[in-house]
């Protein structure tokens, strides 16, 4: 049986990390009924309450934004920046709610009376000089929310996007604040004033360790290229060297925020998974495949770079999680942890039946192939590749990854005692995780990297 060899790695999952989220929503809420009674309607009540829930998910947003290991490491990557994006969409919602509840009349008849009203008063209140924090808050918030589920179809770099985003989440917290206690019905006074304060120097305590603190930190840590050549068509491979020769406590699989050149510029790094394992050395191996300017320019990179590496993060790795057989299922360049668990496992000695299904384009894509080889000599490894354009000589699979093939990665062991770890394109991954599923593999057992969070 395989014991976790580092107990940091043990995955402890979303819930607790949950629990606290749910704790802060609602503890203004509770702060604020506990406070001097007043009489207002329900529905002003009830605005006010949209207006306090929607600001304390706005100063945890910092806490999600995927930067923190402690929350990503546990509740997984994925999830994080899931929960991320939801939230956002969550708290939009109660920031539009928030005027619009406190304008409506007082009846449903005066309503049907007079509908010209709402309007009106929605135009008096944007005209108000003691909200216009309050509405600069929510212009901005409805540019910021905009810009992040377009970027894409608006084609924004990427890093213009990132840096553009946190400028205005920054600007949307500090007019949301002073609206909330200049303006605000309860927050204005208080314990409530005082939890807003503390909340608002927690956000910022940690936008500024995320992307000052931590970059001055790797500068001193650092790291260079030690070399880097070719792995596969339009991948590099990469392999990195601590300057001081300290390494980086990691489990393999996990991946690392990258940067290259003089300078740490936190804004532009990028996340690469790690295809090494910590029991070969300090070295750090990544697979980087051409995609876009940053990815598409690692060709260049010359032996000697610096190099700053923020990690480890995510959770998709073995240890802490126990299991008699292990599926690894990969897509294109999501062999890259793959192959990081695969070197981990084979010099670890472990036993157990192992199987891998990689999914490519065509031979010359394929990547990490010295690794699978002598993977193979040391592990009870099944192996099978499946190619979309396969030579005409091909024994193995082609075209899509079929259920049948991750059926076979199982091993024809007890499902619910199989570990999968997946990794590529998301169709291709809820596609197997179904397939796992009706299996009777337990979702607990299914973990996958997704390499875009888009
Ligand atoms: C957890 C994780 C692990 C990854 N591991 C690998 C790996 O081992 N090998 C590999 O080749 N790729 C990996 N990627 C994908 C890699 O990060 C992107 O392909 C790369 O950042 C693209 O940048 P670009 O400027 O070259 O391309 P662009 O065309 O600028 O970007 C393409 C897309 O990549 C995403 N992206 C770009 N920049 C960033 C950034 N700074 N942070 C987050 N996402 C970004 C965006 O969704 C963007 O739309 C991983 C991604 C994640 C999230």
């Amino acid at each position: 049986m395989h014991t976790p060899r580092n107990s940091r790695h043990r995955p402890s999952g979303p819930w607790p990390v949950l629990a606290l989220y749910v704790l802060f929503v609602v503890a203004p809420l509770v702060i604020a009924a506990f406070g001097a009674a007043r009489e207002r309607g329900f529905v002003t009540e009830l605005a006010i309450g949209a207006g306090l829930v929607a600001l304390a998910m706005l100063l945890l947003q910092f806490i999600s934004s995927g930067r923190h290991e402690r929350i990503s490491g546990g509740a997984g990557i994925d999830r994080t920046m899931r929960f991320h994006q939801l939230s956002a969409w969550v708290l939009f919602a109660l920031v539009i709610l928030h005027p619009l509840l406190l304008v409506l009349p007082s009846s449903l008849d005066d309503l049907l009376n007079a509908p010209g009203q709402v309007p009106a008063r929605l135009a008096m209140m944007a005209g108000a000089p003691f909200l216009r924090s309050g509405v600069l808050a929510l212009v901005l918030l409805v540019v910021l929310v905009a810009l992040a589920a377009l970027r894409t179809r608006i084609s924004l770099r990427y890093e213009i996007w990132r840096a553009s985003h946190l400028v205005l989440a920054l600007v949307v917290v500090a007019a949301s604040l002073h609206h909330a206690l200049a303006a605000g019905q309860y927050s204005s006074e208080g314990f409530l004033k005082a939890w807003w304060v503390l909340l608002g120097i927690g956000a910022l305590a940690s936008t500024g360790y995320a992307h000052v603190l931590k970059p001055v930190l790797q500068a001193r840590a650092a790291w260079r290229v030690k070399s880097n050549q070719a792995d596969g068509e339009g991948v590099r491979e990469l392999v990195l060297e601590s300057v001081k020769g300290e390494g980086l406590k990691y489990a393999a699989g996990q991946f690392i925020w990258v940067g290259f050149g003089r300078l740490p510029f936190p804004l532009g790094d990028h996340p690469y998974s790690l295809a090494s394992s910590p029991r070969e050395g300090t070295d750090l191996r990544l697979l980087i495949k051409a995609r876009g300017d940053f990815s598409a320019a690692a060709g260049a990179i010359a032996p000697g770079t610096p190099v700053y590496v923020d990690g480890p993060h995510g959770d998709f790795f073995i240890e802490g999680r126990d299991a008699d057989a292990i599926a690894l299922i990969a897509g294109g360049i999501g062999i890259a942890p793959v192959s990081g668990i695969l070197r981990d496992l084979a010099q670890a000695g472990d036993r157990r039946p192992v199987a891998l299904l990689y999914g490519v384009r065509n031979l010359e894509r394929m990547s990490g192939r010295a690794v699978i080889t002598s993977a193979a000599r040391a592990l009870d490894l099944q192996t099978e590749f499946v190619l979309e354009e396969p030579p005409p000589d091909w024994q193995g699979g082609s075209g899509a990854i079929t259920p049948e093939a991750v059926l076979r990665t199982l091993r024809g062991q007890d499902p619910r005692r199989c570990l999968c770890l997946l990794c590529g394109p998301t169709g291709m991954m809820l596609a197997a995780e179904q397939t796992l599923l009706r299996a009777g593999v337990p979702a607990a057992n299914i973990v996958y990297e997704q390499f875009d969070y888009a």
